[in-house]
């Protein structure tokens, strides 16, 4: 299902562009942000989130991947309403950013997982991919599709939804397999505890990430770790590809 939305233009005689105060960034490109294409892997309490800061922000084209329906224990951290109950996330999800896009945007829900998506052909093209899932089966298969295609952004959160990281993948540098060796094969938690704070602080990160790989808004670091308990420092670091990383090497890259 894809929504189009509109931009929305100053009604008021003398009103500022409704993109005004991000043009007084350095670096921001409003055009470039308008003409971008992200595939959204995952439409729970990160991808709620993350959706949410690229159509506010303006962004072109949103594909958002996800198999499963919405339920009750979602409502408390998901972009889903009371009538979105039992409905498939990515559809409802589709929708329910649209009504808040703030650009010409183009905005489609797949009903299925994106290995699926790429099995029958439907996989749009991209210039970025964000992976906010629960499994790391979607996680390698993403790094591994997409590994010298486009940056992909992985996310993720820990069970006391305390802390999370943002690792950004980019052709030619590590990789997901570089940056977490030992997460080949680890099975999907299940049931963990979660609260929407820590998927708005990974989201705003996130979508900050997907500036810099657009535009020329700075970056020192291609993995981010927040703990928002403040017992643990928050860590930003450049990390560089493993040359002995297996990922790297079963695909010719190491
Ligand atoms: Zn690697």
């Amino acid at each position: 299902m894809t929504y189009r939305t509109n931009k929305i233009m100053p009604t008021v005689e003398g009103e500022h562009d409704v993109y005004h105060r991000h043009g007084l960034i350095k670096g921001f490109d409003q055009v470039r942000l308008g003409d971008l294409g992200v595939d959204l892997v995952g439409g729970g309490g990160l991808g709620s989130e993350i959706g949410l800061s690229l159509v506010k922000k303006g962004v072109g084209r949103l594909d958002i991947f996800d198999d499963d329906v919405v339920t009750l224990t979602n409502l408390p951290r998901q972009f889903y309403y009371r009538r979105d109950l039992f409905k498939p996330k990515a559809i409802r999800l589709a929708r329910n950013l649209s009504k808040l896009a703030t650009n010409n945007s183009i905005i489609t829900g797949y009903p299925i997982q994106i290995q699926e998506a790429v099995e029958k052909g439907l996989l749009p093209v991209c210039d970025v991919v964000i992976v906010g899932v629960d499994n790391s089966d979607a996680r390698f298969f993403c790094a591994s599709h997409f590994y010298d295609k486009v940056p992909v952004i992985f996310t993720a959160v820990s069970p006391e939804a305390d802390a999370g990281y943002v690792f950004a993948q980019e052709p030619g540098k590590a990789c997901f397999g570089c940056m977490f060796p030992d997460e080949h094969g680890r099975p999907a938690r299940k049931c963990s505890g979660s609260t929407i704070d820590i998927h708005k602080a990974m989201a705003g990160i996130v979508s900050y990430a997907v500036d810099t790989l657009c535009m020329k808004r700075p970056r020192n670091w291609n993995y981010k770790r927040i703990f928002l308990s403040g017992l643990m420092g928050d860590l930003s670091e450049k990390v560089e590809r493993d040359p002995e990383c297996q990922f790297c090497r079963e695909r010719g890259a190491a």
